[in-house]
């Protein structure tokens, strides 16, 4: 269950990629059952080197959106190209967010927030891979001058050269300067992505609760070890409540 203490996060979750009906359904009822309200799905999988699941694409969304109307629970999935927007909404998927990648190239920003001009969506910004922090300020204007009001932003680490003991560095001043630029825009932490792998999730969490992000986005999948991306840092539904109560929020220290 969403422990009370977190009631006042934004607390995402969900599977890295779809990947079958059955694999959706059984990741997803038993985080709304526990209280998610908000579930991430990777449709279109942005693989840094080809010949890895590239994500199935517009065939996933129908699937998709009958789970969305039977559990009354919002999706929200990664876009790269102004197609898949128009994909995603002609299946009211309505909630998208840039991934790292993409974030990198003021070109495909720029031609997503026109794909999304004047439309009552809900953009996530996740950082760039590299830490430049004006291309992730810019991101956002490139959102904000096309009217789209709700934004949020996703702290998932930055990449690196050698082998770390994370597999994207936190660099946790970074995601703090944006949260001073954008004082009203929710940061959210993806602790999947900064970790690569499960048992460091708990640490990367708490670290973002003790600097007041505004929630967390967290990879869930019934059968992680299974999973045809990431499997290495997907939880179960069972165990990723178990860290949601294991986590201390600001609001319970003082
Ligand atoms: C994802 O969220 O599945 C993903 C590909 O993330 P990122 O853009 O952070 O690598
Ligand atoms: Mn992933």
């Amino acid at each position: 269950m969403v422990i009370e203490s977190m009631q006042d996060k934004v607390i995402i979750a969900g599977p890295c990629s779809v990947e079958t009906p059955e694999q959706l359904r059984a990741t997803v009822v038993p985080l709304v059952a526990g209280g998610i309200k908000e579930i991430r799905v990777g449709i279109w999988k942005p693989r840094t080197r080809p010949g890895s699941f590239e994500g199935l694409g517009k065939q996933a969304l129908p699937w998709v959106e009958a789970l969305g109307n039977e559990l009354e629970v919002d999706f929200t999935t990664e876009v790269a190209r102004p197609l898949h927007v128009e994909e995603a909404l002609r299946h009211n998927i309505t909630r998208f967010w840039i991934g790292a990648r993409s974030t990198t190239n003021p070109f495909t920003v720029q031609e997503l927030a026109e794909a999304m001009r004047g439309l009552k969506v809900s953009v996530m910004i996740k950082n760039p891979v590299n830490p430049d922090p004006a291309l992730w300020i810019g991101a956002v204007e490139r959102m904000q001058a096309m009217g789209i009001e709700d934004i949020r932003l996703i702290h998932r680490g930055f990449s690196n050269y050698s082998d770390t003991f994370y597999r994207n560095s936190p660099m946790w001043q970074l995601p703090i300067s944006l949260k001073t630029h954008f004082p009203d825009l929710p940061m959210l932490c993806d602790p999947s992505h900064i970790c690569g792998r499960r048992d460091t999730l708990a640490q990367v969490a708490q670290m973002a609760m003790d600097l007041n992000f505004d929630g967390l986005m967290v990879e869930t999948h019934h059968q992680p070890d299974a999973a045809w991306s990431d499997a290495v840092q997907q939880l179960t539904p069972e165990a990723f409540f178990a860290l949601l109560k294991g986590l201390r929020t600001v609001r319970e220290a003082v």
